[in-house]
């Protein structure tokens, strides 16, 4: 293959195989023509992705197992040319799109930005490819930094970045727009870009001021542009304080005696005049208004960054909490026990089809006779017991049928361990979170006796208490888990 500039030359010389249209190098294709490489390193890669999607499709899968299959099987086809090209922004919605049809088969219920989350913020830990791409991409400015510029792929790149001082600027609370470089390949700036994502921050206070980096600082620009001036650095200049001292900036002649710099005054004071004024304020200690709370993110530092505390980190900007906990915090739960009701589906039963099944309470969105026939799904939106309205609260909590069924569990509890509980609303609903280590077992036999009421309610039975501990029975021997120690058949 001919590269560079006769990269157009037909010849073909000395009898060996010349590639027409691209050529294969450690797994990556390489080609003259644009398309044909996206074409070979993306669209054939998620085709390959989604056949293999389609192969367990049939499958009665939990959500939790489709994205299981999605994290171990799928994503890995990518993760390799992830990690050394550049993704068009097309091609991370079209998986992200892909993602999310598998997981949910027609039309998701809950947010993408929601599913992406931990399981204790109400998430299942779905996969986002445009964090995984950036985490990659992070994991690549690690390596930069550790290579120590000692490394030959180093050099390259390195040297796109020496006008902002190389790998000194990995350290600078930068924008990769206003620096005034030019890089032509769009890796490295997808790359910078994710780093400076987790990087970027703002400062709130006096200690935080003056340990600011002063080069390459988006916040100081002169000419729209921050900036970065070499000799200046290389003389020992780098932060704040280095030469704002006793409430002020050091005068011109202090300053070039200090670091023994020549330089024109002018300068030096466009430097301390491009020091926003907000910092200025903060230094001196004159607020006119209270500082607004330092955002939430906390700085990880280049030497303790890997792909997953990168992956956290994007996780934790882009997660946004479920729908579902505004009627939690209407019922006057707080967030403590909240945290612990999304939990708790998953650490009272390993039987994931039980949790899923918790978590869809939770979350609200069981399919109940009034949601089908708003969907279509039903002719009637009725309880098949009462006649009343079935909505998921009816079917668990104010069904008449159902209260008994809770007064009959609560009355075999208490017989069978000599306890003393009552069950309300919420707890029907969200699970035991009062001494929850004491009530795992107690919370898994009220997952199962949803689980059995719902079953029945598919099926349009009557709820029996003694069908019911059949049921419970089986799924015991099933669970082979620590809350089964608890239960008292
Ligand atoms: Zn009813």
């Amino acid at each position: 293959m001919w590269l560079g500039a006769s990269r157009k030359n037909t010849a073909k010389p000395l009898g060996i195989a010349w590639p027409v249209n691209s050529i294969l190098a450690l797994g990556i294709h390489f080609s003259y023509n644009d398309e044909i490489v996206y074409n070979k390193n993306f669209e054939q890669k998620l085709i390959k992705m989604k056949s293999l999607l389609n192969l367990w499709y049939p499958r009665n899968l939990t959500l939790y197992g489709r994205i299981t299959i999605l994290k171990s099987l799928a994503i890995s086809k990518l993760v390799y040319n992830t990690s050394v090209l550049t993704f068009p922004t097309k091609f991370i919605a079209m998986v992200n799109q892909a993602i999310t049809q598998f997981v949910w088969n027609k039309k998701a219920k809950i947010k993408y930005r929601t599913m992406i989350g931990p399981k204790e913020q109400g998430g299942l830990d779905m996969p986002d490819f445009q964090i995984i791409n950036e985490a990659l991409k992070v994991v690549w400015v690690r390596r930069l930094s550790d290579s120590n510029g000692t490394a030959s792929w180093s050099h390259i790149p390195l040297s796109y970045l020496q006008p902002v001082g190389g790998l000194f600027l990995l350290q600078c609370n930068f924008d990769l727009k206003l620096l005034k470089v030019h890089i032509p390949i769009d890796f490295y700036k997808e790359a910078l870009c994710a780093w400076q994502k987790i990087n970027c921050s703002t400062p709130n206070t006096k200690k935080q001021v003056l340990n600011e980096i002063v080069w390459n600082n988006h916040h100081i620009k002169i000419d729209g542009y921050s900036v970065y001036y070499k000799k200046w650095h290389d003389a020992g200049l780098t932060k704040i304080e280095d030469f704002f001292q006793g409430n002020r900036f050091l005068a011109f002649d202090e300053f070039c005696s200090k670091f023994k710099i020549k330089t024109n005054f002018l300068n030096y004071y466009g430097l301390c005049h491009a020091i926003p004024q907000k910092w200025i304020n903060i230094l001196k200690g004159n607020f006119t208004e209270p500082l607004e709370k330092r955002s939430e993110k906390e700085r990880i530092s280049l030497d303790k960054l890997s792909c997953k505390s990168a992956t956290k980190f994007f996780v934790k900007s882009k997660f946004v909490t479920p729908t579902a906990e505004r009627r939690m915090t209407e019922a006057g739960l707080k967030e403590h026990t909240i945290r612990l009701i999304y939990s708790l589906p998953f650490n009272v039963t390993k039987d994931t089809r039980l949790a899923i099944f918790q978590y869809k309470i939770i979350h609200h969105i069981l399919p109940t006779n009034s949601t089908l026939f708003r969907d279509s799904i039903k002719e009637h939106d009725k309880c098949h017991l009462c006649g009343e309205r079935q909505t998921l609260i009816h079917l668990f909590v104010t069904c008449s049928k159902a209260r008994l069924f809770w007064s009959l569990f609560s009355n075999w509890w208490n017989s069978k361990n000599g306890d003393t509980i009552t069950i309300d609303k919420n707890e029907i609903i969200y699970g035991v979170t009062d001494n929850f280590a004491h009530y795992l077992g107690l919370n898994l036999c009220m997952i199962i006796a949803k689980y059995y009421l719902y079953t029945a309610s598919r099926k349009e039975e009557e709820f029996y208490f003694d069908a019911f501990l059949a049921f419970l029975t089986n799924k015991i021997k099933i669970e082979k888990h620590k809350s089964k120690s608890q239960i008292n058949m």
